[in-house]
């Protein structure tokens, strides 16, 4: 297996045993909990300079804080996002600044390209043919985009109302499509019976591979660098099953560890009223959530009933002195059109749901009006155009 030097193997993250990750590729064989990345930061030579002087062209300029290399990497030159200012909704907002990072601007149009891209890369160093996994959508296209890149079969199971470009895309990149009738837990429970079926398929599923939050963690080393080594008072970040939120508070442990930077961002978990099993947690002071029983909500992507990383999840927030919020989905449309017509930018509804949290953590008075806010546009507007574009019928427009 081709890795970076620093990179020293996987930790459990809930009993904390160690492992080699040319031997063990997924979740703890001792526990069966999540395994993360681990590094020897001692070894990682990293200056803002050094960091400065590389080209702004790719999420792998971080090949050091990452477990493989640009050159062995199954990459699309995915990141290097653009971190767009957006003055009306600071002004609506009543904060210093309100920044949008704009990852509707990767290779599929959404973040899920940062987590594929490692995850499918880890697939190839580990011998793998065939990838598999459910996913509410945008994770599966991702996942058979890079696939096809790095010639391996994909196996993706979507919900039947995942979006039809998700869909028409997985075909287009030559996956093996299963559309399942159902929610995510009815695609997670057919993709369950394929895994048992198919010994030699690689998961590539959320939390089950330990490479996903590693690559969307790039996330925020770029944000930083943005904004010139600021660290942002808030990152609004649109929850599902959390992957982005706890690599976003990996990253910003690692450079502040590394000397990079001095503090945390808050991290504030958005999700949708219908689906906030997080959001319901941190209300009541729980460690972790409990399963939505009914989720519903139009946000495909934060439709997450059970995310089984929510002790992490939760961590991240309470440890950063973010919070967490809920709202509407009639709200979370109305969002994407306020920013799509003040702002310009076009977000998808599951990532209309961080800039609809952010109104409302400012209606509640979170904010004393000095911050620097930044939302995560987790996925282009162009994902789900027929979805806000009827949200607009319903109001005679
Ligand atoms: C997957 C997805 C999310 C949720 O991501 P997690 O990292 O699993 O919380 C948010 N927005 C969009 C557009 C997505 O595709
Ligand atoms: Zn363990």
């Amino acid at each position: 297996m081709e890795t970076t030097d620093a990179f020293v193997g996987l930790e459990c993250v809930d009993c904390g045993a160690e492992f080699d990750a040319a031997a063990e590729t997924h979740r703890c064989p001792d526990c069966g909990g999540i395994l993360d990345p681990s590094y020897d930061y001692d070894a990682i030579d990293l200056d803002r300079g050094m960091l400065e002087s590389r080209p702004f062209d790719s999420m792998w300029r971080y090949e050091e804080l990452l477990p493989f290399a640009r050159e062995s990497a199954v990459t699309m030159a995915e990141g290097a996002t653009p971190l767009v200012d957006c003055p009306n909704l600071a002004d609506e907002l009543g904060v210093e600044r309100v920044l949008i990072k704009d990852e509707g601007r990767n290779p599929t149009g959404t973040f899920k390209d940062r987590g594929q891209a490692v995850a499918v890369t880890a697939a190839t160093q580990h011998g793998a043919d065939d990838i598999a996994l459910a996913s509410a959508g945008n994770a599966g296209q991702a996942a058979a985009a890079y696939a096809g890149r790095a010639g391996l079969d994909s196996h993706v199971y979507l919900p039947s109302r995942s979006g039809f470009t998700n869909k028409a895309m997985v075909n287009v990149h030559g996956g093996d499509m299963n559309v399942v009738g159902g929610r995510i837990d009815d695609a997670g429970a057919a993709y369950e019976e394929g895994i048992e079926e198919h010994d030699d398929w690689y998961p590539v599923q959320t939390f089950v591979t330990p490479y996903r939050h590693e690559g969307k963690k790039t996330m925020f080393y770029e944000i930083v660098e943005q904004l010139d080594w600021e660290v942002p008072d808030a990152i609004c970040y649109p929850t599902g099953g959390g992957v982005g939120l706890v690599g976003l508070y990996k990253a910003a442990t690692e450079f502040r560890d590394l000397g990079l930077t001095d503090e945390l961002p808050g991290l504030y978990a958005a999700q949708a009223s219908g689906c906030a099993p997080i959001v319901e947690a941190y209300e009541e002071g729980r460690d972790e959530h409990e399963p939505v029983e009914h989720p519903d909500t139009i946000c495909g992507g934060l439709e997450i009933p059970d995310p089984g990383a929510s002790p992490w999840i939760l961590d991240a927030i309470r440890e950063t002195d973010g919070g967490a919020v809920a709202t509407d989905d009639p709200d979370i449309l109305d969002a994407a059109v306020q920013v799509a017509q003040h702002e310009g930018l076009e977000m998808v509804p599951s990532a209309a749901a961080a800039a609809s949290g952010a109104w409302a953590l400012a209606e509640r008075g979170e904010f004393d009006g000095d911050e620097t806010i930044v939302v995560l546009n987790t996925g282009s507007g162009n994902k789900e155009a027929d979805v806000v574009r009827s949200h607009l019928m319903g109001q005679g427009i």
